[in-house]
């Protein structure tokens, strides 16, 4: 006989990890289905680029996790997690020696924006006291379903203390727009510029102001803390208090069809044939094109959201590259605290320059990093003295070109990608000379890899699509979505494509499990 539960969740990372606790703790018997061998999607860490370094395979820092009201309500210290923060959350080393320091302590930041401009200090701390008034409310509002009514409703009045239309305009303004900003530097430009590149939204694109805002002030506020162990903790602490609360997790098991009949949700098959019958809800936390142009049949898919799918826009591609080191990184000039995040642009406009590569469909000449020094924020991840590094940066969905040198075509084989990490790598070598010479082991990641091994990164996106004004709020993951219903009766879209995107939040996972519990509470008030 069939087996049956009240709900089944397709995949196992961060979304649907937290869409199975939510759903288990409102009693409900819950089945995930994971078609990797272990639970975390993109949150993984694993000993493969050498035995005595715990590396993480894809996300690294998780400020939106320790902000997400979802993820902290779960109480996971009680299930091993253990947070721990580099001496500074971020630092920026530029071409003449200088660093842009951003330290969760926002005195100290302020501190030494000062020493390199005056009067840069005092703008940083105004930016800060802005933040301090709004913070959690467009926090809030960024993480429940849009539109966000409660957290509309209650943050109004403090948007107006925070500067009412003058805040807006900043928020929606482009990072790189020089009128933005109270700061005579550009060291508070750097910090902003590159946190609002964690994303894809041009720095000339309205919404990268807010995301440059939104990711430094979460640094000055909770840091960007990282699982005590290797990233795999904090999905495993997910795992654990789901199993505590009576939930089932099957590894390599990946569905293959969600069955649909008259419009609702009845059951999903899996590759080796099972049919798990479903008495509630599905939800998909596997990415939109996964869902609607593979797991469903054509004919299930309601007309709206075949159209939209059409124009559906994935985020760009990545490449990762993992380092073992011998030593710890010896930047040129070393930074007044050492950072747990690095990014590497030679100025704004480099890293603006960047961008418009990969808009173009080229391969970035000189690709703006993001880079962990993973054992400098948790020494566990390797021996003392030495470093576990990674770095990684975007290039486009379809390539046209290469902006540098290497003929790089964008089949990203092996020699591609290794290609490319000498060039991330070379990015390194400039601001930490010597660099090469410290390399115990490296693994390099293209899109092709992170694909095979998450099947969720379609061509390396890490993002779940575009984080582009025209694919958010209700146009996410189409348009007149911006919620997790999907237009079938009991399926409910719960990754990153749904909203409020890509970052491990669990905001799409536990707005579509609230959808799931309040339409199923309906429909039983409606049969009595
Ligand atoms: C290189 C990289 C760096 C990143 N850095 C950060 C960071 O530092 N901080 C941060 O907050 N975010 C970061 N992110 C983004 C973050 O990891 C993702 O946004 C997040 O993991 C999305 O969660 P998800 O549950 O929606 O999808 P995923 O984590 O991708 O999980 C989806 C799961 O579904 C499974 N699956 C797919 N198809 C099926 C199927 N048919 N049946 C069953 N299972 C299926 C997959 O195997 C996978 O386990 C990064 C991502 C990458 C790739």
């Amino acid at each position: 006989m069939d087996a049956s539960y009240d709900a089944v969740v397709i995949g196992a990372g961060p979304n649907g990890l937290v869409a199975a606790n939510r759903l288990a703790d409102a009693g409900w018997s819950v089945l995930v289905l994971e078609s990797r061998p272990h639970v975390g999607g993109a949150v993984h860490s694993d000993r493969s680029v050498d035995p005595g370094f715990e590396h993480d395979m894809f996300s690294s820092f998780y400020p939106l996790a320790a902000a997400s009201p979802a993820i902290r309500s779960f109480g996971l210290e009680d299930y091993g997690l253990v947070w721990r923060h580099a001496p500074a959350v971020l630092g920026h080393p530029l071409p003449d020696g200088r660093w842009a320091m951003l330290h969760r302590d926002r005195a100290v930041t302020a501190e030494l924006l000062e020493e390199q401009a005056a009067g840069d200090g005092d703008a940083w701390v105004a930016l800060c006291e802005r933040w301090q008034r709004i913070g959690d409310q467009l926090v809030e509002a960024l993480l429940t379903p849009f539109p966000p009514v409660r957290a509309t409703a209650k943050g109004l009045w403090r948007v107006r203390s925070a500067g009412g239309l003058d805040l807006v305009r900043m928020l929606l303004t482009p990072v790189a727009d020089d009128t933005l900003w109270r700061f005579r530097g550009d060291a508070p430009r750097l910090l902003l510029a590159g946190s609002a590149a964690h994303s894809d939204i041009p720095l000339d694109a309205p919404g990268s102001g807010l995301m440059g805002v939104l990711m430094t002030m979460l640094g000055q506020t909770v840091g960007f803390p990282v699982p005590e162990g290797g990233s795999s903790r904090l999905v495993d602490a997910l795992a654990r208090r789901l199993r505590d609360h009576g939930g089932e997790i099957r590894c390599s098991a990946p569905a293959e069809r969600v069955e649909v009949e008259s419009s609702r949700v009845t059951a999903v098959r899996t590759a080796d044939g099972s049919r798990i019958v479903v008495r509630r809800a599905v939800v998909a936390a596997v990415v939109a094109p996964i869902l609607y142009g593979r797991l469903l049949a054509d004919g299930d898919l309601p007309a709206r959201v075949r159209r939209g799918m059409r124009r559906f826009q994935l985020d760009p591609g990545t490449v990762k590259v993992d380092w073992a080191l011998d030593d710890t990184v010896a930047w040129a000039t070393a930074p007044p605290y050492a950072p747990g995040t690095v990014h590497v642009a030679d100025s704004v406009e480099e890293l603006g320059e960047a961008n418009g590569q990969i808009s173009a469909h080229l391969v970035p000449a000189r690709p703006f990093l993001l880079v962990g020094q993973m054992t400098t924020t948790d020494p566990t991840r390797s021996p003392p003295g030495t470093e576990a590094l990674w770095a990684y940066t975007h290039v486009p969905q379809r390539v046209h070109g290469d902006a540098g040198d290497d003929g790089i075509t964008g089949t990203w084989d092996h020699a591609e990608c290794e290609r490319f990490a000498d060039r991330i790598q070379a990015r390194i070598e400039e601001r930490a000379p010597g660099f090469s010479s410290r390399i115990r082991a490296r693994r390099v990641m293209g899109p092709r890899e992170l694909e095979a091994a998450d099947p969720n990164l379609l061509g390396g996106a890490i993002n779940g699509g575009t984080s582009q004004l025209h694919q958010q709020l209700i146009f996410r993951p189409v348009p007149g979505s911006g919620r997790a219903e999907t237009g079938i009766r009991g399926l409910y879209l719960g990754s990153a494509s749904a909203h409020p995107g890509g970052a491990v939040h669990g905001a799409p996972g536990m707005n579509a499990a609230r959808a799931a519990l309040a339409h199923s509470r309906w429909w039983s008030r409606r049969a009595r």
